[in-house]
């Protein structure tokens, strides 16, 4: 499967060119699990989900502009955020709750606090978790739509870069 888009850039490139922070405080490069193949009835996973205690705290894995907060069946408390350029989204789910303050149109900085890890949505209530997504947006910039990316790899990279702040 191909992440190209129409005008030639590869996403996987664009994702680590950014260099995403791993967005649950405390939580290292090499507890990460590859999730995002796992089939899930009808379809695959396309996100990984990072387990932590809930109320941990969810960090903006890049800058950028968060452009909507969402409550879904599925997902829970989520938010979504735009690359500067507005080539990827990220998509945070099943929250606690947001940061105090969150609200749409913000412009992020990585590390900032977007709220906090929980199991609202369709995540067990004895599993909190993040589950976290990234896509490729296509020209029309719709926050729900785009060709999914696995963010495993570039948050593997990041190594420990949570501390760094
Ligand atoms: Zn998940």
């Amino acid at each position: 499967m191909s992440a190209q888009a129409p005008d030639g850039t590869d996403g996987y490139a664009l994702l680590a060119a950014r260099r995403p922070i791993i967005p649950v405080e405390g939580i290292a490069a090499s507890a990460l699990q590859n999730n995002y193949d796992q089939v899930r009835g009808p379809r695959r996973h396309e996100a990984i989900d990072i387990m932590a205690a809930r109320g941990t705290r969810v960090l903006a894995v890049d800058d950028g502009k968060l452009v909507k907060l969402f409550t879904s069946v599925p997902g829970g408390i989520t938010a979504y955020q735009f690359d500067p350029q507005g080539r990827l989204a990220y998509y945070y789910a099943h929250l606690d709750r947001y940061a105090q303050g969150l609200r749409e149109g913000m412009e992020l900085k990585r590390g900032d606090l977007i709220g906090y890890v929980g199991s609202t949505g369709n995540a067990s209530a004895e599993a909190p978790h993040l589950h976290f997504a990234v896509f490729r947006l296509g020209p029309e910039q719709q926050w729900w739509k785009g060709e999914p990316l696995n963010p495993y790899p570039a948050l593997r990279a990041a190594g420990g870069a949570t501390a760094a702040r």
